[in-house]
């Protein structure tokens, strides 16, 4: 993993590097490439991060090679029903990937670990409990939410019939409007979650909420779900019917998603997953899911957490002192949403600007947006990323300064 000066303490990469290009110098050429480009920019992008080379050699292990449409069932009914032989290995393995994750999350919910991705997750936990038609409250896109929470180009907006919360005039969700909405829409599924959201999000009273008007809940944790884990934000279990992640982000594990149901949606969440909306399991990643999941239980993992969040804070505290808007007026977790409606340049023209000089992030909607979504009037910054390659505060506010310096710039060119 790298550390603050961009070294990689291991050569997993390296070596890896280097095998590919005996049998693909093209290949192996553009994987060095991007290496050398994660190991010498400043990485802020709110949905990434760099998992260990623990993770990633499960992620490259023979585990590929093998075939287990099915799920292990070991324990619970003796057999396994995988439609394959030769799976007594990846049995195993994944049902100890269930138990890890259960533990990580303090809880008895049921675990399905095969979605392939979040989106995947959430397709399944939509299709798990309603059918083609069936309303669903959720947060828009501009808003902070995903695209699968109801998007119009995406299949929750063509599947279901999508209605949706608001914020506030602040950027916080506006609960009122949550309650409103749901006694006005009597959705089947009230659904939370986001993508760009900076707040804690109060789970127990989207829950109250959804019991009022006898709708199901669901959670998409895969922003914040390495918050939970490691204590930095409520948890939704025991609140939420469903709850979706991916566990490549702040969890800093494998690309790929999961999904927790209370037990008695059990049966009809996994077969969402299989057969209906996957087929084999990939088995590798699960094995990185397990092994992130080990990590994720370590000390030095939740001290990782806290310095997300304390760093993000830092980041927060000195665009908002160098007079900068950041939506919702700070940040409780490790995304920060900076606003530049006010400035004659979009979030796409600062985003363009930074990559020229090594800074990676992404533009993004804010709040009544303007712009179109390839302009937008933000953009949004992490700090998962480059915490786990060790910056503090004063490295993020220098950060902050660099991006400052190119904003100045940009002003002068747009006038
Ligand atoms: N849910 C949320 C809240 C996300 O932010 C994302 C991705 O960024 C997803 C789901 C989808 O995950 P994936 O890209 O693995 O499909």
């Amino acid at each position: 993993m790298f550390d603050i000066n961009g070294n990689d303490n291991n050569t997993y990469n390296i070596d890896n590097i280097e095998f590919i290009k005996r049998t693909s110098p093209k290949v192996g050429e553009l994987i060095e490439k991007e290496y050398l480009r994660q190991k010498n920019n400043v990485e802020l992008i709110a949905s990434e991060n760099y998992c260990s080379e623990a993770v990633l050699a499960a992620c490259g292990s023979c585990l590929s090679w093998k075939y287990a449409e099915g799920y292990p069932d070991v324990r619970t009914s003796g057999n396994t029903s995988r439609y394959y032989g030769g799976t007594e290995f990846v049995d195993i393995l994944e049902e100890y990937a269930c138990d890890a994750w259960r533990k990580v999350f303090d809880t008895d919910y049921h675990v399905n670990v095969q979605p392939h991705s979040g989106s995947q997750a959430n397709f399944a936990g939509y299709k798990a409990i309603l059918n083609p038609g069936d309303t669903i409250l959720s947060l828009t896109l501009d808003n902070g939410g995903h695209l699968t929470h109801g998007s119009s180009v995406n299949f929750s907006g063509k599947l279901y019939n999508m209605v949706f919360y608001d914020v506030d005039e602040r950027g916080y969700i506006d609960m009122n409007d949550v309650r409103q909405k749901a006694q006005e829409y009597k959705p089947k599924l009230i659904m939370t979650g986001a993508s760009a959201y900076s707040r804690i999000i109060d789970f127990e009273a989207f829950a109250e909420i959804a019991k009022e008007v006898g709708a199901y809940f669901m959670v998409d944790m895969a922003h914040i779900a390495g918050l939970i884990a490691g204590g930095q934000h409520p948890s939704p279990f025991g609140l939420a019917d469903i709850i979706t992640t991916t566990t490549h982000k702040t969890l800093r594990g494998p690309r790929g998603g999961m999904i927790f149901c209370r037990p008695e949606l059990a049966k009809k969440v996994d077969s969402a997953v299989f057969p209906y909306a996957q087929g084999g399991p990939l088995e590798h990643v699960i094995a990185g899911k397990a092994v992130c999941a080990e990590e994720a239980m370590q000390p030095e993992y939740k001290e990782y957490i806290k310095q997300v969040v304390k760093n993000c804070k830092a980041l927060s505290d000195e665009f908002i002192n160098l007079g900068y808007k950041v939506v919702t007026g700070g940040t409780d977790n490790h995304l920060i949403l900076l606003d530049l409606s006010d400035e004659p340049f979009s979030g796409r023209v600062l985003q363009e600007r930074c990559d020229k000089i090594g800074i990676t992030l992404n533009k993004n909607c804010v709040p009544c947006e303007k712009r179109t979504p390839k302009e937008t009037s933000g953009v949004r910054i992490g700090t998962a990323p480059m915490t786990t390659r060790g910056y503090k505060e004063d490295d993020f506010i220098k950060v902050v300064h660099r991006i400052d310096a190119l904003i100045k710039e940009l002003r002068e060119e747009f006038k």
